[in-house]
């Protein structure tokens, strides 16, 4: 397995609307176990395809309950309303609260190549959406005012001015979020 660097806000592929999957095989077994190791190397709780700059239809999620593969994944079913403060690895150090269904059904496929159908609520419900998010090219800070949006865009471009580019090593120990 193996860690992959983490492309951040800037990089093109993370605004890219990622391709299904058409055959879950090894090599497709493969990226989801890499996906994991990056995704708990970066202490996240989930992580997109596109967020190590591959725009295809994959994403894992991994809370205190819940491990899940989803491979062209979609929500069928959405209800509820919560507000809950959101992160991104491929966003560090911005935070923002954002409102979203609590409970979702989700039906992806894991990395059998099986359909499956899942009921989720919490942070894994949230998780997912924000994943699906990405494979749709959408960012957390999108869900949010105009107004804040900007100002928090402002304060990413200061610290961010110096970066060298889009793409992060993650080394182990840096803790970070969704
Ligand atoms: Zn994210």
């Amino acid at each position: 397995m193996t860690v992959l660097d983490l492309h951040l806000l800037g990089s093109p592929v993370l605004r890219e609307e990622s391709k299904p999957v058409v055959a879950v095989d090894d090599e497709v077994r493969r990226f989801v176990a890499d996906l994991f190791e990056t995704m708990h190397a970066a202490h996240g709780v989930g992580l997109a395809a596109n967020q190590v700059g591959v725009a295809r239809r994959i994403a894992v999620v991994e809370t205190d309950d819940k491990r899940l593969v989803l491979i062209n994944p979609r929500i069928v079913e959405a209800s509820g309303k919560e507000t809950g403060e959101e992160g991104c690895l491929s966003i560090p150090d911005i935070y923002a609260d954002v409102t979203r269904p609590d409970r979702v059904v989700l039906e992806a496929l894991d990395e059998g190549g099986n359909r499956y159908r899942e009921e989720l609520v919490g942070l894994a419900a949230r998780a997912v959406q924000h994943e699906i998010d990405h494979l749709d090219g959408i960012l957390f800070l999108d869900h949010l005012s105009m107004l804040k949006r900007k100002r928090l865009m402002g304060r990413w471009k200061k610290e961010h001015a110096d970066d060298p580019g889009f793409i992060k090593a993650i080394k182990p120990d840096t803790a970070e979020s969704l």
